[in-house]
């Protein structure tokens, strides 16, 4: 039998530190899983030595190979990409900070073989992410799972492996606003969990600020559920309803008690409260049309500024999503076109 390939994606930026200790742990494992197998970086627009460390890479083997973003396009991007360009009959997702230990991957492999499609890793402890942050997410998995009909695995992230039918799934998707966990889990296929613990970050800290976990978190639900849209009428009629049953009670308290002069502080108070919740659901409105706006520019995914040694390795073509439009590279940008190449003729 032929060996199986197995590709390792890595959405990589500014981890130059890292990658040292990375080239060095992951080979070792690699070589023991019985599969032919590749890696592939994704490098997100890192401005420290990442992509030359890469090339060193590289140099000493050539089943390291990298594609090169111009500029920081995000990890959900960077994955989108990198299953985009992915060789082999399987590909693992890891981060370049060595806090999926690579000794995982042997479990990862061993799952597959059994018949699964898709393998994912499951933090045992989130002990490594401090306590707001476990907080938070912990939140959100509740809202999230509130809201959306299909689950996503509790603290299961990009540490995963895909079959090539679950990778040819991925790359049907065509949305820009990307939140993997949950593609993951709308792909659907026979999953399983492989439980693992988080290591520390070999070097430097996360990349995720508050803000950027904030706006992907709000992607998330904006991508998976039309919920937030609608409450806003059954609130719309409960607050009519309550209007109404108010007015008739009013109308029948002056029949028959005569007029008062009613309660100033109750009317600001309501006002107050009826703008606010109109100016919640505008912008709740918002957030999903301005994501609507997103997707009809149709912007390419990712602009390929570079590429390392993916010339060297196999190619095989894969072109999964012949509708999707493809992400365009440095060199086939019009810079220099003034002229559109069919100029419109008019009869
Ligand atoms: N990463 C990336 N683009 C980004 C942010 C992060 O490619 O905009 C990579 C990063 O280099 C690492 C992985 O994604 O390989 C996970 O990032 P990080 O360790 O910062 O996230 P955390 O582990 O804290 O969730
Ligand atoms: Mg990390």
């Amino acid at each position: 039998m032929t060996e199986r390939l197995v590709s390792i994606l890595i959405p990589i930026l500014n981890e130059e530190s890292n990658l040292p200790e990375l080239g060095r742990r992951l080979p070792e494992v690699l070589e023991r899983l019985g599969v032919e197998w590749r890696v592939l970086f994704v490098d997100d627009g890192s401005e420290d030595g990442t992509l030359d460390a890469i090339r060193k890479l590289n140099a000493q083997d050539h089943r390291f190979s990298a594609i090169s973003f111009s500029r920081n396009f995000g990890k959900e991007i960077a994955v989108a990409a990198g299953l985009r360009h992915v060789t082999g009959d399987a590909c693992i997702i890891m981060d370049a900070d060595l806090q999926h230990p690579p000794e995982v991957l042997a479990s990862f492999i061993e799952r597959w073989r059994e018949g699964y499609d898709v393998v994912y890793g499951q933090r045992i402890d989130r002990q490594a992410d401090g306590p707001l942050y476990r907080f938070l997410a912990k939140v959100y998995y509740r809202v999230f799972n509130f809201l959306v009909d299909s689950n996503i695995p509790k603290n299961a992230g990009d540490f995963r492996l895909l079959s090539r039918r679950a990778i040819n799934a991925m790359n049907t998707l065509q949305e820009r606003s990307r939140f993997n966990k949950g593609l993951y889990s709308w792909i659907g296929f026979k999953s399983i969990a492989v439980p693992f613990t988080v290591a520390d970050r070999h070097h430097g800290r996360t990349k995720w600020s508050l803000r950027r976990l904030l706006s992907y978190g709000i992607d998330g639900v904006t991508s998976f559920s039309t919920i937030p849209l609608r409450v806003w009428s059954l609130l719309g009629l409960a607050i009519s309803v309550m209007a109404m049953v108010y007015s008739a009670f009013f109308l029948a308290s002056t029949l028959i008690f005569g007029a008062e002069i009613p309660g100033f502080p109750t009317l600001i108070i309501s006002v107050m409260f009826f703008s606010g919740a109109q100016l919640i659901s505008l912008g709740i409105m918002g957030e999903y049309l301005g994501r609507v706006y997103d997707e009809v520019k149709a912007r390419p995914l990712y602009i390929i500024a570079d590429e390392v040694g993916l010339a060297a390795i196999d190619k095989t073509p894969i072109d999964l999503a012949p509708t999707m439009p493809k992400a365009m590279t440095s060199k086939e940008l019009p810079l220099n076109e003034t002229q559109p190449s069919e100029p419109a003729t008019t009869e």
